[in-house]
């Protein structure tokens, strides 16, 4: 059954919800786990004058519209050149073997400034609070060359998993300075080769009760960033923080990116601001809010109508499960809230939405290794979602929808689309996100940059020390 829930207005709604997802039941994800084979040599890059081709991907499953299909992937420099059967070529390949080709895992939100410094950090009661407090305390231990190594080594694992575009939430107040930024500046350029990274320069701790903050945030929008966010809940003028963030948009021509919530509170709290400043501006579709745990909370009607705003005016979602999860529920010892906000009728209106990792190893999750495929099937589980379109549906929040909130055009595997591809270990999108397929090999920008490696179970002889007989898994 499904029903549409009225706007209050004589427009027809986008919006329509399930009533009740079971009626809407299908068939779980079946059918046999594939086994890859060995990856191949590393190629290297180089053809001969007459051919056309850089680099041939092989036997890829490609998905184009929804569609499914096996075909071969020619690249010429850092473009995807050729999309067809057998392509003739005899540049160098690498043999996807049937399995899943994608155009690059796309991480929308992840802090690389504050990754990795759990081991500074206590965690008591796991609150919001606690891990802001905790989180300030350790900025002003923050070094360039301290932010440059773990930002270096969160990046590096988000290359190891497959993800080649990403867009990081960079803290700029007196306590840290321009160092994070500084950091994260150098971390990037030292992987350009292998991922892409846009900066959004941000304030985590209140703009207006924090003097200094503004001055440091014009600073760091002049380096040329991508984006501007604040946190109007941890100011003491929410709705002149959205104001004035508003503004260094227009002023420095940069996309907006808000932390827009984190607690309990069942309202939609600041969304309207956002609505009205987006239409205002003229700021539509550059604009990002994340979390929106309150919004978990809402009844489903009430959402709607505010998702319906949101479509309209292109304004980005991106759920963050780890760090939802983490920090919601504190108060409860029974029956946890989970604060993850459920967006599939959201995408279904034409909502542009995502999932992201966050925070890696810190207050506010210390947990984390960088897997997007890892991020999707944590939200399907966290979520209910179980049949193939569903967790279809979480891989593209980790890929093409990702891709589209952070302003990234001509995504896909498609002739003329930047040759960013990603071999994973499955026969289709769901499978990947059902068995949190591991990574076989990643190309970028027409390159290879990453080789995987599983895990292998030795035969009697190697297990012995002499002999080969493994198996791979
Ligand atoms: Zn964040």
């Amino acid at each position: 059954m499904r029903f549409v829930v009225p706007t209050g207005n004589s427009a027809s709604p986008k919006w329509v919800i399930r009533a009740d997802r079971s009626a809407a039941s299908k068939p779980l994800l079946a059918g046999p786990i594939r086994r890859v084979g060995d990856v191949p040599e590393d190629a290297s890059l180089r053809s001969s004058e007459s051919d056309p081709f850089d680099l041939i991907v092989r036997d890829a499953l490609i998905v184009v519209g929804g569609v499914a299909r096996r075909c071969d992937i020619g690249v010429a420099g850092d473009l995807i050149t050729a999309v067809g059967p057998k392509l003739r070529s005899s540049a160098p390949s690498l043999d996807a073997r049937g399995n899943l080709v994608v155009n690059g895992l796309v991480e929308s939100h992840l802090h690389l400034d504050k990754s990795r410094i759990a081991d500074r950090c206590a965690v008591g009661d796991g609150s919001i609070d606690e891990a802001m407090a905790a989180t300030r305390r350790a900025k002003p231990t923050f070094t360039e060359a301290d932010v440059y190594e773990r930002a270096r080594q969160t990046l590096l694992e988000c290359v190891l998993h497959g993800t080649t575009r990403v867009r990081t939430h960079v803290e700029v107040d007196p306590l840290v300075e321009l160092r994070g930024l500084d950091g994260v500046i150098a971390a990037a350029e030292s992987l350009r080769a292998a991922v892409d990274v846009d900066i959004c320069v941000f304030v985590q701790d209140g703009l207006f009760n924090n003097p200094g903050t503004d001055e440091l945030l014009v600073a760091a929008l002049a380096r040329g960033v991508k984006a501007v966010g604040g946190t109007p809940y941890a100011d003491t003028e929410p709705i002149r923080h959205i104001h004035r963030i508003f503004e260094l948009a227009a002023e420095f021509d940069v996309d907006v990116d808000f932390h827009l919530d984190l607690s309990q509170l069942p309202e939609p709290r600041f969304a309207e601001v956002v609505c009205e400043e987006t239409a205002a501006r003229g700021w539509e579709a550059r604009v990002t809010v994340g979390h929106l745990t309150q919004w978990s909370m809402l009844p489903p009607a009430t959402f709607a109508v505010l998702g319906d705003r949101m479509v309209d005016l292109g304004i980005g979602v991106v759920v963050l499960p780890a760090t939802d999860l983490f920090l919601m529920g504190r108060t409860s010892t029974f029956a946890k809230p989970r604060g993850v906000l459920e967006l599939a009728d959201f995408v279904a209106a034409g909502g542009k939405a995502a999932i992201a990792t966050n925070n890696v190893l810190n207050p506010f999750t210390p947990y984390g290794d960088c897997s997007l495929v890892r991020m999707a099937n944590l939200y399907a589980n966290i979520c209910h979602l179980a049949t193939p379109e569903e967790l279809s549906a979480c891989f593209d929040l980790v890929t093409r929808n990702a891709a589209d909130v952070i302003g990234i055009s001509n995504y896909g595997i498609a002739v003329g689309n930047h040759a960013d591809l990603v071999a994973l270990d499955g026969a289709s999108t769901a499978e990947v996100v059902a068995r949190v397929a591991a990574v076989r090999w990643v190309v970028k920008n027409g390159r290879q940059s990453v080789r995987g490696a599983g895990a292998e179970l030795l035969g009697p002889h190697d297990m012995n020390g002499a002999g080969s007989d493994a198996s791979s898994l």
